[in-house]
């Protein structure tokens, strides 16, 4: 048997099992390997049948002696009863509603059964027990694995079909780790997954690929960092202009945005090529950061580009940029998806001419017709809505640009080192002076209709308010907008009238752009959205954000969209309503109520909702990790960086056939990942 051979090719799979098994992105017998369990159930202990005290779930090994019912009773409602004894005394095992039993359970036969078990007047009680074969062990008598399931696999099968499988897995990892950290060898550690004879060495089994996943996670994303430490990069220059530009800014730069943006400044005057992630809550003041690192690239005859998640984001900062050089001659274009065909050739044919010297634009930018004159400098703004891969496609325009990608989802420094081990990180610590602390109140459905009511006292005074909804997920996408509409229609029809508008991630982009425009300009007062507006969107004179079915959000996300008020000079508001009663989403509430600390928050909810969850990960373009987590893992981590780092920089030597094996197996895992050219 070979790890790349189909599943198809184990005895039992027809193609329909087959289609089933690869909906769980089962195709090889590798995967099937790593399909590894979500959890598991101890079914280890066995009791006597005269030692059950109280209510117990557990295994027994009996004799079935006899059936001593088989009837309905009341239509609907079935019931099969045996008798069965073992060397200690007397019970009887009982099913609902599985009438075939009785044909497969055979009166003498010896079964083992778990389940849950009372002793009542000296019989043993149990019911709806999993039964089988003594010596099938499928289901009972050890820890059982439990798969996520698809309807049309069962958890039995797959238990068998790992067990039809045999393979003797390779090492990946060099030997001396192995030792070092006294490892078990990764084919007993994959095999223990599912099969473990006890939880010690499943916590062993599951720590070895653990440590082997974020070595390797480590070891591409440090590679990645070291080719790009290598590389050649446009060198600009010192310039006194750009000190002249910063002495007119409208406001002086805090603490933490002189900082980073030094080391962007020194990063950019250096011949080696920038990759470095600017991070910094929201409202820390990214853009200027962003923009002067632009108008640096110009003043050295150079171009730079700006990359936005939305189109939105890139018209207002499109608009920024063009308000902020209105006394320079600076050629700024927008580029996005719905410019016309025609205003695009012109902007391309400009940019590939060098007369526009800075283009702005959602990830139309990525696209292969867009091709710069002299391109030193390329930013992408809220990294984390684009995966590894755009960020490595935008920077591959121009192998001498320097890159710059800025994020304000903060990240526990845990995860940093997981998501951005290819990256030089600066951080905005400071916020800018005079920012009012937002008050942020959890409500409940009861009071909705008092926090509208407020909505509209605020509207009076002359603020505008921001309503927002759960898109709820993908499958569901029709109905959960569906619902959005609802809602919008209800405020507006009760509350709000002709001062509401609705603003969704289908609508056109003229008609997107209208609404924010009279939005900015006051004519609109509320708008209820998805989370279309969740980046970026600066409206000081919003003051209000309301969030229905908050328990629906990642805190970090809840975070993003309170950022959007508090921009302004008067007081403002956040209001999370929550329709959950589970004691955990209003301890996540609290949370928003009590701090306004991004690093803060995000810790928090990686404390609350697992790692999987907020960084689960595919956002952030990193691969779904499958044995590691993040909030226990991190002395796992550490140690997976340092001896990845010890053997990218040099300082420990292996073998090029280790090596190659290391580099294999990344390439197997994450493949759709990063740019695998870049690893090797
Ligand atoms: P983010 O980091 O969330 O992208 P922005 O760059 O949008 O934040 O900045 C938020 C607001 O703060 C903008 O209105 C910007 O003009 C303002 N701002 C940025 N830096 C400063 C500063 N040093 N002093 C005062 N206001 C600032
Ligand atoms: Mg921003």
């Amino acid at each position: 048997m070979d790890l790349q051979q189909s599943v198809a090719t184990i005895k039992g799979v027809g193609p329909k099992k087959l289609e089933k098994l690869n909906s769980l992105n089962i195709e090889t017998v590798e995967d099937l390997l790593f399909y590894f369990p979500r959890t598991y159930e101890d079914r280890t202990t066995f009791l006597n049948l005269k030692d059950v005290q109280g209510e117990v779930k557990a295994s027994f090994k009996v004799r079935v002696t006899g059936v001593n019912r088989n009837s309905y009773i009341r239509r609907n409602m079935h019931i099969l009863s045996f008798d069965v004894e073992d060397e200690t005394g007397k019970g009887t095992m009982t099913f609902f509603n599985q009438p075939f039993l009785k044909n497969s359970i055979k009166i003498g036969g010896i079964y083992n059964v778990y389940g849950k078990a009372v002793r009542e007047r000296f019989i043993t009680k149990i019911s709806s027990p999993i039964a089988e074969r003594a010596g099938e062990n499928l289901k009972t008598g050890g820890i059982i694995p439990k798969y996520a399931l698809k309807k049309g696999v069962t958890n039995n099968e797959i238990v068998k079909l790992i067990r039809k499988v045999n393979v003797s897995l390779p090492e990946v990892l060099p030997d001396y780790l192995i030792k070092k950290y006294a490892l078990l060898s990764r084919n007993i550690a994959v095999k223990t997954m599912h099969f473990p004879d006890d939880l010690e060495t499943l916590e062993k089994a599951r720590k070895r690929l653990a440590f082997e996943e974020l070595f390797l996670l480590q070891f591409a994303l440090l590679t990645l960092k070291d080719n790009n430490r290598s590389e050649k990069s446009i060198k600009l220059q010192d310039n006194p202009k750009l000190k002249n530009f910063m002495d007119n800014l409208p406001f002086k730069l805090t603490e933490g945005q002189d900082k980073s943006l030094n080391e962007i400044i020194n990063d950019l005057k250096s011949e080696k090529r920038m990759n470095r992630l600017l991070q910094g809550d929201v409202g820390s003041g990214k853009t200027i950061v962003a923009v002067i690192a632009m108008y640096f690239a110009y003043i050295n005859g150079y171009q730079s580009t700006l990359m936005a998640p939305t189109e939105i984001l890139a018209q207002q900062h499109y608009e920024s940029v063009c308000e902020l050089f209105k006394d320079e001659n600076i050629n700024v274009g927008l580029l996005t998806s719905s410019v016309s065909k025609k205003e695009r050739e012109e902007i391309l044919a400009k940019v590939r001419s060098g007369e526009i010297q800075m283009l702005i634009g959602t990830h139309s930018l990525i696209n292969d017709e867009v091709v710069f004159k002299n391109l030193a400098l390329t930013i992408t703004d809220e990294q984390h809505r684009f995966g590894v891969k755009q960020r490595n496609t935008l920077q591959d325009k121009n192998q001498l640009a320097n890159t710059l990608v800025m994020t304000a989802t903060p990240i526990p420094r845990t995860l940093s080192l997981v998501l951005y081990g290819d990256l030089d990180i600066s951080v905005i610590d400071t916020m800018p002076p005079g920012r009012k602390e937002i008050k942020t109140y959890g409500i409940n459905t009861k009071m909705i209709d008092r926090a509208l009511n407020f909505i509209k006292t605020e509207i009076e005074k002359g603020r505008q308010a921001y309503i927002i909804c759960p898109l709820i997920d993908e499958s569901e996408y029709m109905e959960s907008l569906n619902s959005v509409i609802k809602t919008y229609e209800n405020l507006k029809d009760k509350y709000f009238h002709e001062d509401v508008k609705l603003l969704h991630g289908q609508m056109k982009s003229e008609e997107k752009e209208e609404i924010l425009n009279d939005f900015r300009d006051n004519k609109v007062k509320v708008i209820v959205s998805t989370t279309v507006i969740e980046v970026g969107i600066n409206v000081p004179n919003a003051t209000v954000m309301m969030v229905l079915n908050s328990e629906r959000f990642g805190l970090a996300q809840l975070h993003q969209l309170r950022g959007r008020v508090g921009r302004g000079e008067h007081q403002s508001y956040c209001i999370l309503h929550n329709g959950s009663s589970s004691v955990k989403s209003w301890e996540r509430t609290k949370v928003m109520e009590k701090s306004s600390d991004g690093f803060f928050i995000a810790n928090e909810d990686l404390r609350l909702r697992g790692p999987g969850e907020i960084f689960g990960t595919r956002q952030h373009g990193i691969p779904e990790l499958t044995v590691s987590d993040f909030s226990t893992d991190y002395n796992i981590l550490s140690h997976a960086n340092i001896e990845a780092s010890d053997i990218i920089s040099g300082k420990v030597k292996i073998s090029a056939g280790e090596h190659n094996k290391i580099v294999e197996e990344i390439y197997n895992r994450f493949k759709n990942t990063f740019i695998l050219s870049h690893v090797n």
